[in-house]
């Protein structure tokens, strides 16, 4: 196992560098937690830095369903998702009316510190024109040494529970993790064939006629670390 995250990491590294990251072309951003200070956790972003790096990038913003129609544009996504969203980043979003989307993964809904049913739902009130809805899978679970049957079904329940509860067709899917080491060309594939929907990876580059060479979506992993950076390049 040690031995595979290894080489794994190291090809998603190669992938990373060798593609990286344009600042003319689609850039979708992911994030998992909002804190009130600066933090060094490599899945957290400050509420300080959220606001500066969403004011500077305002202009370039698109919604997700513009992203296969689009040559340039950056797209935001939240994964899993915590609380420190709704109670912390969600009223920015609103402010700046910045559209996002929530990769929703039923598993953690109504757990402590996750989002409930009741506040997915008020979300989709109050950000009615902002927000859209994202499969994570049902069970957050590395797909790559996980049976073909479940990763399939772990995709079909998750569209099942957009449907149930929220009244919504799942059009985008971001495998759980979304790594190199979590996901594999065949899970892309088995997946795809269902809905015909590429899935969200997370790849730290742009999003470059993926489709047609990878069959997925690259993703941005954006902290306290590295937001600096990126955002530079993405705003260059
Ligand atoms: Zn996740």
């Amino acid at each position: 196992m040690i031995l595979n995250r290894i080489i794994y990491g190291l090809l998603q590294k190669t992938h990373e560098l060798v593609h990286g990251i344009k600042s003319n072309g689609i850039n979708v951003l992911m994030f998992h937690k909002f804190t009130e200070n600066i933090t060094k956790d490599k899945y957290s972003i400050s509420i300080s830095t959220l606001k500066n790096l969403l004011f500077s990038l305002k202009s370039n913003i698109i919604h997700i369903h513009e992203i296969q129609n689009s040559k340039s544009g950056i797209v935001i996504t939240i994964d899993d998702v915590h609380l420190s969203f709704y109670e912390k980043a969600f009223p920015i979003f609103i402010e700046y009316k910045i559209p996002f989307t929530l990769f929703i993964c039923p598993e953690l809904i109504g757990r402590v510190n996750y989002l409930s049913k009741e506040q997915v739902l008020k979300i989709l009130t109050l950000g009615k024109d902002l927000v859209t809805l994202g499969n994570h899978g049902y069970y957050h679970r590395v797909s790559r040494f996980s049976s073909k049957m479940f990763v399939e079904s772990n995709y079909k329940e998750g569209q099942n529970y957009l449907t149930e509860n929220f009244n919504i067709k799942g059009s985008f899917f971001a495998f759980p993790y979304g790594s190199y080491y979590a996901v594999s060309a065949e899970n892309i594939k088995n997946v795809y064939k269902i809905d015909k929907i590429y899935p969200f990876l997370t790849v730290n580059c742009s999003f470059d006629n993926f489709f047609e060479k990878k069959g997925f979506v690259p993703r941005i992993n954006i902290n306290d670390c590295n937001s600096t950076n990126r955002l530079l390049r993405l705003t260059q």
